[in-house]
């Protein structure tokens, strides 16, 4: 499903709340540098060919408009989120807009938490993660605890190492929110020990102030895929619940 505006809703969001979004890509195709294997958007070869990238400055003015209207009509908003068609710190002016963002924020909705969505690998690039640093909920990703793992659930565009981002978002010192899909299919299987134990060993080193574990709950690209239930999930994350973290588990 693509977002056609760049700033849309809002909607209800399972783990925000009334989540108004930002589209910071393209709003008639994807533009990320993963191509999981469950994306909602579909697979980024399916994309319309539409790669242009709203400004800092269309993006100011349509999310100053939305705020404006939804205050005037006493709409609330938990969340300004974003999210959209791909991985929204690949916009060049990510940092512009997400200050551009916290001061409208402040402006129109100041008790609202300015959360955002990505796939964690640009934390190590200085803008984004001081970006990152400013919002309340940077909720970032991490499926897979090795290159070859990630190879068969998000299929990186380009070279993706997963120690080269556990040392970047060692940075947060645990300020942060971990994003885990957990599925099963013919290449991947989030409960099996090559996948589970390592993916644990990766949280007790990072410390993420809270874990939010999903399952696929839209049409995927891939057939074949099999959700877990969050009775299931539980139980695939109870050592670390007994160990003290704060886990969401949403299905
Ligand atoms: S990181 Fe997000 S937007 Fe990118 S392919 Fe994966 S699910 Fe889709």
């Amino acid at each position: 499903m693509l977002r056609e505006e760049t700033v849309f809703g809002p909607i209800a969001s399972r783990r925000l709340g009334s989540s108004l979004g930002i589209n910071l890509l393209p709003t008639k195709g994807k533009l990320c540098n993963f191509d999981c294997i469950y994306c909602e958007c579909g697979w980024n070869r399916d994309g319309r060919g539409d790669t242009r990238l709203p400004s800092a400055a269309e993006v100011r003015e349509a999310l100053e408009a939305k705020l404006r209207e939804c205050a005037a009509s006493g709409t609330p908003i938990d969340s300004i989120t974003f999210s959209g068609d791909g991985e929204p710190t690949l916009n060049p002016e990510f940092a512009q807009i997400v200050r551009d963002t916290v001061a409208l924020r402040d402006r129109y909705y100041p008790k609202a938490k300015v959360s955002v969505l990505s796939n964690a690998t640009r934390v190590a690039v200085p803008a984004v993660f001081e970006a990152l640093r400013l919002v309340d909920n940077p909720i970032l990703k991490l499926d897979a605890p090795t290159a070859e793992l990630a190879a068969r659930i998000n299929k990186p565009v380009g070279k993706y190492d997963p120690e080269e981002i556990i040392a970047a978002l060692m940075r947060f010192e645990g300020d942060f929110v971990l994003q885990t899909m957990f599925l099963r299919c013919r290449d991947f299987d989030s409960s099996s020990p090559e996948v589970l134990g390592p993916w644990m060993d990766i949280v007790r080193r990072l410390h993420p102030r809270e874990i939010m574990v999903y399952t696929i709950a839209r049409p995927a690209p891939m057939e074949g895929l099999e959700k877990f239930s969050a009775e299931q999930m539980r139980t695939l994350v109870a050592p670390l619940i007994e160990e003290g973290y704060n886990i969401q588990i949403k299905a």
